[in-house]
C-alpha cells in the first residue's frame, strides 16, 4: 500500500472555511516506528476573498528566524480583518529542523530540500516532501514567501530575492520591494537549480526568497529577536502590498539596492580572515578575504573580480578548498 501523500489535514476544508484558523500536520510518509514524516500548516482564512499567501520556513533545518516569524504572524492575525488567506508552513524540513541540521539525515543519498524540486512521490524522503508540498500546497497559492537565512554556514545581510524574466517577475519584484530590506537580489545566473522560487516562476506564481539571520548573529539574544522581527515586518509589509491587511508599509532600510549575488569559493584551505564587512563597497582587485595555514603563512586570498558590495561570508573560521568564502553583490542599475 502506498501511503505517500496520505493527508490527515483537510487543506481544502481549511481554505473554504472563511473567518477561521486551522492548524494541523500534513503527513508525507510513514517511518519505521509508525510515526509520520510530516510538516505543520497554519491556515488563517479571512472573512473576505483575496490572495492566498503561502509563507514557509526551514527548507533548511538550521535557518530558524523565518520559522519564528511565521508562527508569531499567524497567531497575531485576526481572520475578521483579513482579506484572503494566510497559509503558514513554519517548518517544511522537520527532520532537519529537529537536529539543527541544514539537510535531513533520513535520505539514503544526501539531498538538499531546496535543490530537490519538483521532487517525486517515488523518491527518497526529501524528494517526497518536496513533491507533496508542491502538488498539494504550493500550487494552491497565489503568492509565496519562502524564508531562508545564513544558517550555520553564512552571515548574510538581510535580503529579499526574486527571479527576473518570467510572467510573474514584476509581481515578485513588487513583493521583494515591499518586504522592505536594503538588498534586493535579482536571481540570475544562480549556480544551482531545483529550488522553490524557480519552480514558482515556472508555475507563474509570484515568489520571493528572503535571506535573514544566521547562527553567527544569534548572541546576544537581542540579535536573534531583531532578525525575527525583520522577517515578521517583511511578511506584514507584503500582506499590506497585496491589500490583505490594512496599514502602511514599514520601510526596513533607508535605501534599497538591486544586486546580482555572486558566490566566491576559496581555492585554498585554511584559517579564513574576512577583510570587508556587509554592506561595504569595494573595487575590482581588492582583497575580500585572506587564508592562512596553521603556521601563520598566507596561503590564499579571495579577490574582488569586479566592483561590488559585500553581502555575506562564510562564518566558520576555517574554510575548505571549494567552500564559500565571500558572497557579494554586483549592483544593477
Ligand atoms: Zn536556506
Amino acid at each position: 500500500m502506498n501511503k505517500t501523500c496520505f493527508c490527515d489535514f483537510d487543506f481544502e476544508a481549511a481554505l473554504a472555511k472563511r473567518g477561521s484558523v486551522t492548524k494541523g500536520y500534513f503527513n508525507v510518509a510513514c517511518k519505521p516506528d509508525g510515526s509520520w514524516v510530516k510538516f505543520p500548516i497554519i491556515v488563517v482564512s479571512g472573512v473576505e476573498d483575496g490572495p492566498r499567501l503561502l509563507v514557509d520556513g526551514a527548507h533548511h533545518g538550521d535557518e530558524y528566524e523565518g520559522v519564528q516569524a511565521i508562527i508569531e504572524t499567524a497567531n497575531a492575525l485576526d481572520p475578521k480583518k483579513l482579506k484572503g488567506t494566510f497559509i503558514g508552513v513554519p517548518v517544511l524540513n522537520m527532520e532537519a529542523f529537529m537536529y539543527g541540521s541544514r539537510i535531513s539525515p533520513m535520505d539514503y543519498s544526501t539531498l538538499n530540500l531546496n535543490r530537490a524540486y519538483p521532487g517525486t512521490p517515488q523518491g527518497f524522503i526529501t524528494s517526497r516532501i518536496v513533491d507533496a508540498y508542491l502538488q498539494n500546497i504550493v500550487k494552491k497559492a497565489t503568492n509565496i514567501i519562502t524564508f531562508h537565512g545564513g544558517g550555520d554556514a553564512l552571515y548574510l545581510e538581510p535580503l529579499a530575492s526574486y527571479i527576473p524574466g518570467n510572467d510573474s517577475a514584476e509581481a515578485s519584484y513588487k513583493m521583494a520591494k515591499a518586504f522592505g530590506v536594503e538588498i534586493l537580489w535579482r536571481m540570475e545566473d544562480v549556480p544551482f537549480g531545483g529550488f522553490l522560487n524557480a519552480e514558482a516562476a515556472k508555475l507563474g506564481i509570484p515568489c520571493i526568497t528572503p535571506e535573514v539571520g544566521s547562527q553567527s548573529i544569534q548572541h546576544p539574544y537581542a540579535n536573534r529577536r531583531r532578525h525575527i522581527e525583520i522577517c515578521a515586518t517583511g511578511i506584514t509589509n507584503v500582506m499590506k502590498s497585496l491589500c490583505m491587511i490594512e496599514g502602511d508599509i514599514v520601510p526596513q532600510a533607508e535605501k534599497q539596492i538591486d544586486i546580482t549575488l555572486i558566490y566566491l569559493c576559496s581555492d585554498a584551505g585554511g584559517i579564513h580572515v574576512v577583510k570587508k564587512m556587509p554592506v561595504e563597497s569595494f573595487v575590482k582587485g581588492e582583497v575580500l578575504a585572506e587564508i592562512f595555514d596553521v603556521f601563520g603563512e598566507k596561503v590564499g586570498e579571495t579577490l574582488a573580480p569586479e566592483d561590488g558590495v559585500m553581502v555575506g561570508y562564510g562564518v566558520y573560521p576555517v574554510v575548505l578548498p571549494g567552500n564559500w568564502s565571500i558572497l557579494y553583490g554586483r549592483v544593477n542599475s
